[in-house]
């Protein structure tokens, strides 16, 4: 039995995880700080766990970090505020419980391979598209990590030479190209809408899909995500792309025109008649049953 846990910007999402991947009990609450985070797990793992399974130890708890985690420590999680912060360090001290972390779309890559759309292949990558961007490699049935830095940035690969500025400082990085909520606030600004969630944006463009402003919105986002998955293609030749995030949400309005630029845009080095591109099964699970896989 293990805890899975996915930290996000503004909640958390805490699960009780049986070795076949299944979530018994879940709960998600709101944080505040980092203090808060300490305290939310503390309270999940003295309260409700151990009143709900009394009878069977918890072996580990892992956590999915919207950051970056090197040597089991958060780096950097811009969305949290959080910088050089030992947070398994801290939880241990507590609970006495082995803690583990890893970066969320790694965590997220780990449930699609082990219970997900990218059970039956042996290359994949994966790709978690929201506000950011980020990104996974499994080779030869395991997950890629390099030693020391966490390593596969595909976020901060330049698509655009003295582009876009990005949050990590330098231009014309992927994410800031490839970033959803970025898609949603042109569509929202262009077409003066007063929201940018998901299910409006998602109407308004089902309702004008033959408006030309539009077309090329969706086209020029289509053609600098289609640039930055074909670099990974390129390097990696993955048998299949899963890709998450509230990307997944937008599968009838982008998929296949992705496909589309991907196999007839001079993009690729290995022509090919098809590429598989798969979209997240676990949803919004992926990260609390990755975690408990670390
Ligand atoms: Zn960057």
């Amino acid at each position: 039995m293990k805890v899975g846990i996915d930290l996000g910007g503004s909640h958390i999402g805490i699960g009780l995880v049986d070795e076949n991947g299944k979530i018994l009990y879940k709960e998600e609450k709101y944080i505040k700080n980092k203090d808060n985070i300490e305290k939310v797990i503390e309270e999940f793992i003295t309260e409700k766990v151990m009143q709900i399974n009394l009878t069977n130890e918890i072996d580990s708890i892992g956590i999915a970090i919207p950051g970056t985690v090197s040597e089991n420590k958060i780096i950097k999680a811009v969305n949290l505020g959080i910088q050089d912060y030992d947070l398994a360090t801290e939880l241990e001290k507590i609970l006495h419980i082995k803690v583990k972390l890893k970066n969320d779309a790694k965590c997220a890559a780990l449930a699609e391979q082990k219970y997900g759309e990218l059970a039956q292949y042996e290359n994949s990558i994966f790709l978690c598209i929201g506000t950011g961007v980020g990104g996974a490699v499994i080779f030869n049935g395991k997950l890629l990590e390099p030693k020391g830095v966490p390593g596969f940035e595909f976020s901060h690969t330049i698509i655009h030479k003295n582009g876009n500025l990005c949050s990590c400082g330098k231009r014309g990085c992927f994410e800031t190209y490839a970033s959803l909520k970025k898609f949603k606030e042109k569509i929202a600004n262009e077409y003066n809408l007063n929201s940018i969630d998901g299910e409006v944006i998602r109407e308004f463009i089902r309702n004008n899909s033959t408006d030309s402003r539009l077309k090329y919105i969706i086209n020029s986002y289509i053609q600098d995500l289609s640039i930055g998955i074909s670099n990974i293609i390129n390097i990696f030749e993955p048998e299949a792309i899963c890709i998450g995030g509230s990307f997944a949400e937008y599968e009838d309005i982008l998929k296949q025109p992705l496909k589309k630029a991907l196999l007839e845009e001079n993009l690729l080095f290995n022509k090919r008649d098809d590429i598989i591109i798969k979209h997240a099964k676990l949803k919004n699970d992926a990260g609390i049953i990755g975690a408990a896989l670390i």
